[in-house]
């Protein structure tokens, strides 16, 4: 047997290690009517104490000096080097996994981020469960003027309550598709009547690198409303387990603004931007409101 001939040497921890899920086996978070999150595994799992679970993004990054991790303050200043400098390989070190429950309509969004493990729910094995996602009048939002894909302020209540009303004739079809299930149609088709706002859920793992990526087009005011209210969720879960990380994410990427060429140019003269068009003068436009550069000088 090949295996007799391979000694493997254990050998003991240096420090001391503690679980940076603190013993539990979940974390899990709410989401709207049905929905959830919860953070299920770490990788690294075990930190040494003292620090988070960033030390594994220094473990990597030094792993060409063979320094091994220094002082939490010296960590610190590598992360946020590193993350300002897009070294993201010693990131991709870092992986969580995540049980999610969430409708059709944010699964196919969230799917598009293809950097990450899948495994979901199956409707072709399993009845799907009779959970729909049906917002509040409050949550009902009037088609955006500005923002083609998006909604803004809260609809008016008669045709919100119309709204709603729809979703619930539309969720009366479950009895359809269970009776029909009953009377021996395969799940694999029956689930094609079932509308997008029905709940699925899934196993889902990514490494902090591509974690980030996904958090800052999801968090993004530009993105619909309910994958946001997930994304803050995951978010929410992962910052106190690489607390650090998480700071140079919201500094370096979420909360920065990039700068295009004629943007720069724009500041260096104090003139209008230098093009033509609409969209492009509008995103300037804002950018300049962010970053409190008066208006007259920068017309
Ligand atoms: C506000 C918003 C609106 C959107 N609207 C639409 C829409 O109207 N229609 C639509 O179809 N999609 C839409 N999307 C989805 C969007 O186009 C991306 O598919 C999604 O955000 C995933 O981004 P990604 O490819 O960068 O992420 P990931 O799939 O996680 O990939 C991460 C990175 O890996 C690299 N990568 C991964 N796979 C490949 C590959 N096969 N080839 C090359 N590089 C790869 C790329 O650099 C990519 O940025 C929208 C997304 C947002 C946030």
């Amino acid at each position: 047997m090949i295996e007799e001939k391979i000694e493997i040497n254990k050998i003991p921890a240096e420090t001391e290690y503690y679980d940076v899920m603190g013993g539990s086996h979940r974390w899990e978070v709410k989401v709207h009517d049905h929905g959830s999150v919860a953070l299920v595994d770490s990788m690294p799992r075990l930190a040494p104490v003292g620090q988070t679970a960033d030390f594994a993004i220094c473990q990597a990054a030094r792993v060409s000096y063979g320094a091994g991790t220094k002082k939490v303050s010296e960590d610190k200043g590598l992360i946020r080097y590193l993350y300002r400098h897009q070294h993201t390989s010693p990131f991709e070190m870092v992986e969580f996994k995540f049980h999610c429950v969430m409708p059709v309509f944010i699964a196919r969004q969230w799917i598009r981020h293809r950097t990450a493990n899948v495994n979901e729910y199956s409707a072709r094995y399993s009845v799907m469960p009779d959970k729909f996602y049906h917002p509040s009048a409050e949550d009902v939002r009037k088609q955006s003027v500005s923002n083609r894909q998006g909604g803004e302020e809260q609809l008016e209540a008669k045709t919100a309550q119309e709204f709603l009303d729809y979703l619930d004739k539309v969720e009366e079809n479950y009895k359809t598709y269970n009776n029909l299930l009953e009377k021996g149609l395969s799940r694999e088709l029956g689930r094609i009547g079932l509308p997008v706002s029905i709940y699925t859920e899934w196993y889902w793992k990514i490494d902090l690198h591509n974690l980030f990526h996904f958090l800052r087009l999801r968090m993004d005011s530009h993105s619909q409303k309910e994958i946001r209210d997930y994304a803050n969720t995951i978010f929410a879960l992962i910052k106190p387990i690489v607390p650090v990380a998480c700071e140079a994410f919201m500094d370096y990427a979420f909360e920065s603004i990039k700068l295009t060429r004629l943007e720069i140019e724009a500041i260096r003269s104090g003139k209008p931007i230098n093009t033509t068009n609409k969209r492009e003068t509008e995103e300037w436009e804002q950018k300049k409101q962010l970053l409190g550069l008066d208006k007259t000088s920068q017309a």
